[in-house]
């Protein structure tokens, strides 16, 4: 994500203080930490016991067997350290199949996830992130399961215990009235309403507000999206373009993300959108979306993108993913995403910006494929490694492109002097100054110390290493120290753990 911040050249407002949806609620809570009960939660319970149905096709309340009372969890979240709830140990999320429909008249989505999952540890009961959702059934491999809806979790009993390596498709028709909240760290995320349509933003928490998931990070899981929308409206997800037709039932579009992603990177937009499709000039395919009459700011940007690629492989290897595209909506301004495979940028912030707004959001969101897409953070507290690596990434761009030098931005932020521990950082943070432009100061100043060359082995051997999989701050230094071979605990304590960053790079 580029988050509009107090940049030390150009400063621009904060995101966080011109964003206001409307409708905007507060249903995503307010997590006060890890505790017993969190999952379960205090609303009033939807549970239906196996077999049984609380109500037949057409809504009338049929007869109802007594459900059992669904355990809580032992387990509470991955343990993340600023987000305690967040995810479930026991299970690995292999595929997500997505089936959603979405009227903006009537505002509600009526949905169901099959999800694909291998048990990591004996489970006689497991949760999935949800917040909001109203759950109407839950079955596992085809047989309806009992489940208990609670204030951030789906809590879910299966008939027998899953053993350790086992697979299962849980399944999950729910509907939901979905708003973008405030979440943690105080930028609205989730499901947003736009002029006729609607967009997600997920990071770091907002995907569970509108599909039940294992909203973390660490669990990377291919995804279809199956997505039905009224007459004349478009539907767009991540990946490859599947199939579109059109039916009394109203448009569905289809799309397939072949590549391993992390919720917070879903891309979902429903309205008046134009897709096309272009091939850059190294042969990678782009699907690009663009609002139905913008389709002429596409050619300067997609111009833009095929330069930046070729700019970009040679430092950090060849770009990691299948495709990429842009998508550019009518968002609230300020905020750019690395949606996985197509970057999501609000058409207020590209258009007559003169050029270096849009070289810089161009940059940060391709560079975030390598570093925060194809590795992906472990744990939100190592969310440097993906704002960082893209800041530097930009900040390379700019000085490509005339627009100041490296070592310029890195002076300017490390004389901004309001940095921070990089490495540990609060959860409302995680999207601040020290994250973006002091991670990148940290970045050139192990530039600096290891060398041009060792320094840009790293880079392309941290992604080609370990591509598809979510890694830890703790991981980088480790390679970071496999590959320069170099003792470098001194220089990340200084730099990455310390409150106060040295006073000049070395
Ligand atoms: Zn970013």
């Amino acid at each position: 994500m580029h988050r509009r911040n107090g940049y030390a050249r150009r400063t621009v407002a904060m995101v966080c203080a011109v964003a206001v949806v409307a409708g905007c609620s507060s249903d995503a809570g307010v997590r006060s930490g890890p505790s017993a009960d969190s999952r379960a939660g205090t609303l009033p319970t939807s549970t239906a016991a196996p077999g049984s149905s609380t109500t037949t096709p057409d809504g009338q309340p049929s007869t109802t067997v007594v459900p059992p009372t669904v355990p809580t969890p032992a387990a509470d979240g991955v343990g993340d350290e600023l987000f305690p709830s967040l995810g479930f140990t026991g299970i690995d999320v292999q595929h997500y199949d997505v089936v959603l429909s979405y009227d903006p008249s009537a505002d509600t989505i009526a949905g169901s996830v099959a999800i694909d999952l291998q048990a990591t540890a004996p489970l006689e009961v497991f949760s999935l992130d949800a917040v909001g959702l109203e759950v109407e059934r839950v079955s596992i491999d085809g047989t309806d399961v009992a489940f208990e809806v609670g204030r951030d979790a789906l809590v879910v009993q299966p008939i027998r215990p899953l053993n350790v390596g086992e697979s299962a498709q849980v399944e999950v028709l729910y509907n939901a009235a979905p708003n973008a909240g405030a979440g943690v760290v105080g930028i609205p995320n989730g499901w947003f309403h736009s002029t006729g349509g609607s967009y997600v933003l997920n990071e770091p928490d907002g995907a569970r507000t509108w599909m039940p998931c294992n909203d973390h990070p660490s669990d990377k899981a291919t995804f279809t999206f199956d997505l039905t929308v009224p007459a004349g409206m478009a539907a767009v997800a991540n990946g490859d373009f599947v199939s579109h037709d059109s039916s009394s039932a109203g448009e569905r579009w289809v799309w397939a993300e072949a590549e391993p992603m992390a919720t917070y990177l879903i891309l979902l937009l429903t309205g008046d959108y134009v897709v096309s499709e272009a091939t850059t000039s190294g042969g990678l395919p782009l699907i690009n979306v663009t609002l139905s009459g913008d389709e002429d700011l596409l050619d300067e940007y997609v111009r833009i993108t095929d330069e930046q690629l070729a700019f970009f492989e040679p430092f950090f290897g060849p770009y990691p993913l299948d495709r990429y595209g842009l998508a550019i909506t009518d968002s609230f301004g300020g905020l750019a995403m690395e949606t996985q495979g197509r970057s999501l940028f609000s058409r207020d912030d590209m258009v007559g910006q003169q050029g270096y707004i849009e070289h810089l959001l161009l940059a940060h969101e391709l560079a975030h494929q390598w570093y925060g897409n194809a590795v992906t953070p472990a744990r939100w507290i190592d969310i440097w490694l993906n704002e960082s690596f893209a800041t530097y990434a930009q900040w390379m761009w700019l000085e490509h492109v005339g627009f100041g030098t490296v070592d310029e931005f890195a002076l300017d932020a490390l004389r901004a002097r309001v940095l921070g521990a990089t490495g540990r950082p609060a959860a409302g943070d995680m999207f601040s100054f020290s994250t973006y432009d002091g991670g990148a100061t940290v970045l050139h100043a192990l530039r600096i110390t290891v060398g041009d060359d060792a320094f840009f082995e790293l880079l392309r051997g941290w992604v080609q290493d370990h591509i598809g999989q979510s890694k830890s701050t703790l991981d980088f230094i480790a390679f970071a120290q496999q590959v320069t071979g170099t003792d470098l605990a001194a220089f990340f304590d200084d730099w990455l753990f310390s409150e106060n960053k040295p006073d000049d790079f070395p």
